[in-house]
């Protein structure tokens, strides 16, 4: 047995074996808190696809809306990605569309996908006309690689016991699935303004109120996968942190007597 001490205090080291069932609970744990995101994403493939039946008026409409919305006269065009499925398999496949702010380029499947197109034109307002969603595009990939790094602060084991004094990295570490949810928020934030100023631009382009209403509905499928990200992963990263505090802080002998 390993003791150490700190602020007079006796502790019992944790053996490599419970540090390992600490990270698998932990991994098993994970996975099971984002399993549902899987789900969501299922979701929205599904209610998209049920869409196609009316994706004639929503290809005209979003065709309206590049004019309408003054979007072409900034460069932004819509790149029908069936065309080139040699690079845009997954847009051509009509599961996926984006829309790239460097080359200001929407790519989308105009054939089964026009449904989703307004969400990406309203990405392209948020970029080229409003600072605050330009702001919000670029915490973006920040706001990932955070996250992605909390879930490494979430899996470490850790040699020192909670009374122990704190260093910066266990202040990061016990707040890592708050900071991972903070670090995913304005992606979901703009998410959400994409989609109401996309849903908006449908109304103005003329698409009929049943069909917004469908619009809508995929469209929130859509953003809770994003919303999802933040709050499941944040859960998730905080409940592996938790689990491995448990198995691999040293243990608090309380009796100590039978030391001396
Ligand atoms: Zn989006």
């Amino acid at each position: 047995m390993t003791i150490s001490y700190y602020n007079g205090n006796v502790y019992q080291k944790r053996s490599e074996l419970t540090q390992m069932e600490g990270f698998i609970l932990a991994s098993l744990a994970s996975g099971a808190i984002l399993s549902p995101l899987a789900l969501a994403g299922k979701s929205f493939e599904k209610a998209a696809l049920k869409e196609q039946v009316n994706n004639t008026q929503y290809k005209d409409a979003l065709l309206k809306s590049l004019e309408i919305s003054g979007l072409k006269d900034k460069g932004v065009e819509i790149i029908p990605a069936q065309h080139f499925s040699h690079i845009y398999p997954i847009e051509a496949a009509g599961k996926n569309a984006f829309y790239n702010g460097t080359t200001k380029k929407v790519v989308i499947n105009t054939e089964k996908m026009a449904v989703a197109g307004f969400h990406e034109l309203g990405h392209a307002i948020n970029h080229l006309m409003s600072k605050s969603g330009k702001f919000l595009q670029k915490m973006r990939w920040p706001g990932y690689a955070i996250a992605g790094l909390m879930e490494y602060f979430a899996i470490f084991s850790r040699t020192k016991p909670k009374e122990a004094q704190k260093s910066p990295t266990d202040y990061i570490e016990d707040n890592c699935g708050k900071i991972a949810f903070i670090a995913m928020l304005p992606t979901a934030i703009e998410e959400a303004i994409a989609s109401r100023k996309g849903i908006q631009l449908a109304k103005k382009a003329g698409v009929d109120d049943h069909l917004i209403k469908n619009m809508k509905k995929v469209l929130k499928k859509a953003w809770l996968t994003y919303a999802g990200k933040a709050v499941l992963g944040g859960l998730a990263v905080g409940a592996s942190r938790m689990i491995m505090d448990k198995f691999t802080r040293p243990k608090k002998i309380e009796d100590d007597s039978w030391l001396f």
